[in-house]
C-alpha cells in the first residue's frame, strides 16, 4: 500500500492527521485479516512551497522539511497510528527518477525542452484522464512551471524542473534541477512495492492532477502500477476549508485540550473515509462521549471478570462492515450495541454474558486502534490518579511517621510492608520519606 503522504511545509491540521488515522485503520484490517502489508508513506521533502517558507524565514529549506515531518510523525503516533515499513523521502530519490525518466524519453513519452522534462500528454492521450474521468479536450493547461512556452502542448506537466538561483538543485543528463512532484511518487512507490501493486492512497483533491499524473507516467513506462485507488474525504472547519489566510486552521494541539489523544482518534475514526468531515466542537464532544462509553463499560467490566487477551474473535456483522469498503461507522455501531448488551449483563449480573461482551468490544476496538485496556491508551487515565496516589501516601507515611514517634515499630513496619505490596516503595531521606513505584 502506497499513500501519499505530507509536503511539510507547515505542521499538521487535523485534516492531514485524520488521513494518518484512516490509512491506519486500513491497515490494521488487512492486516487483521490475514494480509501481509507493506506500507510506504512518502515524504515530499523538496517542493515549491517548502522553498518558499524557507525564504521568507531566512533558513535552509532542508531546515523546513526536517522540523515539519518531526511534528507530522510526534502526531501520527499521539494517535495511535502504526509506523509506515517504508516513509521514503524524494530527496533521497533523485537517482530513481532520473531512470524513470529515461525510460520515458525513450518510450516517446516525454521529452527535455528549455531546461525542463515534461510529459507529453498527447502521445497518452487515449488513457490520460481515466482516472478523473475527463478528456484530454477539456483539460485546462498545468500551469506548473513559468516555461509555459517550452511546451509542445500546455497541458504537459513537468517531470523535472530545471535549476533556478538559489534553489536546491541536482545533477541529470537533461541538466541541473529537482524533480517534479508526481514523478517523485511513482519512483518511490514502484522502487519499493515493485512496478504493479496493490493499493494506492491519497486525498481526494489529489485525483487530479497528481494521480492521473502519477499513472501516466508509471504506464507510459510500462509498470501496472496501483490496482487499486482510494481517495479519503477533506476535513472542513465549521462549513469552511481549514487555511492560513481566514485563519481557521485546527491542529492538534487544539483538539488535545479538549479531548484525550484516543478520544480524537475515535472521533476521527468514526466518519466514513470518503465523507466530507466537518469539524466543530460539538461533534468532539459528541465523539468523547461515545468514547466514554465504550470505556466505561470495559473498565467496569474489567473489574468484575478477566479482561481476557483482547484478541479474541471478532462479531460477524463488525466483519462484514469493515470489509463493505471500511465500513467504519457501521463497525462502530456493532461496537455499541454490545456495549449497551454488556450494560445490561452487567446490571443483571449475568457474568459469563459480561465476559462474551468484554471479549468482543476489546477485539472490535482493539482491530481499531482504540481498545482502552491496550496500548498505547492502557495507563493513559492512570496519569489523573498521581496526585490521588501521593495524597493517599503521605496520609499512611504520617500514620507511619506517628508510629514511630510513640515507638510501635511493628505497627510503623506493618504500614511500610503494605506500601510494598501495593507497589509503592518507601525511602527514607534526610528531607523525610519519599516514594515511588515499584517497576518489575
Ligand atoms: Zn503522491
Amino acid at each position: 500500500m502506497y499513500v501519499c503522504g505530507a509536503t511539510p511545509q507547515a505542521a499538521p491540521h487535523i485534516g492531514h492527521l485524520r488521513s494518518g488515522v484512516i490509512y491506519d485503520l486500513l491497515l490494521r484490517w488487512l492486516r487483521r485479516t490475514g494480509h501481509e502489508v507493506t506500507f510506504v508513506r512518502n515524504v515530499t521533502d523538496v517542493d515549491d512551497k517548502i522553498i518558499a517558507v524557507a525564504a521568507e524565514r531566512g533558513t535552509p529549506w532542508f531546515a523546513v522539511a526536517e522540523a515539519n515531518q518531526r511534528v507530522f510523525d510526534q502526531g501520527y503516533d499521539v494517535l495511535g497510528c502504526l509506523p509506515p515499513t517504508v516513509a521514503p523521502r524524494a530527496t533521497g530519490h533523485v537517482p530513481e527518477m532520473i531512470v524513470l525518466i529515461r525510460r520515458l524519453i525513450e518510450a516517446g513519452h516525454a521529452y527535455a525542452a528549455g531546461g525542463d522534462v515534461y510529459f507529453d500528454v498527447k502521445s497518452w492521450a487515449d488513457r490520460y484522464g481515466a482516472l478523473s474521468n475527463q478528456r484530454l479536450d477539456n483539460m485546462r493547461p498545468a500551469g506548473d512551471t513559468p516555461n509555459e512556452d517550452a511546451k509542445r502542448d500546455p497541458r504537459d506537466f513537468a517531470l523535472w524542473k530545471g535549476a533556478k538561483p538559489g534553489e536546491p538543485s541536482w545533477e541529470t543528463p537533461w541538466g541541473e534541477g529537482r524533480p517534479g512532484w508526481h514523478l517523485e511518487c511513482s519512483a518511490m512507490a514502484t522502487k519499493y512495492l515493485g512496478p504493479t501493486f496493490d493499493i494506492h492512497g491519497g486525498g481526494v483533491d489529489l485525483i487530479f492532477p497528481h494521480h492521473e499524473n502519477e499513472i501516466a507516467q508509471s504506464q507510459a513506462a510500462g509498470d501496472g502500477f496501483a490496482r487499486y485507488w482510494l481517495h479519503n474525504g477533506l476535513l472542513t472547519v465549521d462549513g469552511v476549508k481549514m487555511s492560513k489566510s481566514i485563519g481557521n486552521v485546527v491542529l492538534l494541539t487544539d483538539l488535545l485540550d479538549r479531548a484525550r489523544p484516543v478520544e480524537v482518534r475515535y472521533y476521527l475514526a468514526s466518519a466514513h473515509y470518503r465523507s466530507l468531515m466537518d469539524y466543530t466542537d460539538a461533534a468532539l464532544a459528541e465523539a468523547v462521549a461515545a468514547y466514554q462509553r465504550i470505556e466505561g463499560f470495559v473498565t467496569r467490566a474489567a473489574e468484575l471478570v478477566d479482561a481476557g487477551s483482547g484478541d479474541g474473535d471478532l462479531p460477524e456483522a463488525f466483519t462484514t462492515a469493515m470489509n463493505d469498503d471500511l465500513g467504519v461507522p457501521q463497525a462502530l455501531a456493532v461496537v455499541h450495541e454490545t456495549v449497551r448488551d454488556g450494560n445490561s449483563a452487567l446490571a443483571s449480573g449475568d457474568t459469563d454474558a459480561v465476559v462474551r461482551h468484554l471479549a468482543a468490544v476489546r477485539a472490535m476496538t482493539g482491530t481499531l486502534g482504540l481498545d482502552p485496556l491496550a496500548g498505547p491508551w492502557m495507563g493513559e487515565r492512570d496519569e489523573d490518579l498521581r496526585p490521588v496516589v501521593d495524597a493517599l501516601v503521605k496520609v499512611a507515611l504520617e500514620q507511619r511517621q506517628a508510629a514511630r514517634s510513640r515507638k510501635d515499630y511493628a505497627a510503623a513496619d506493618e504500614i511500610r510492608d503494605g506500601l510494598a505490596a501495593a507497589g509503592i516503595l518507601v525511602e527514607d531521606t534526610p528531607h523525610g520519606p519519599r516514594w515511588e513505584l515499584k517497576r518489575d
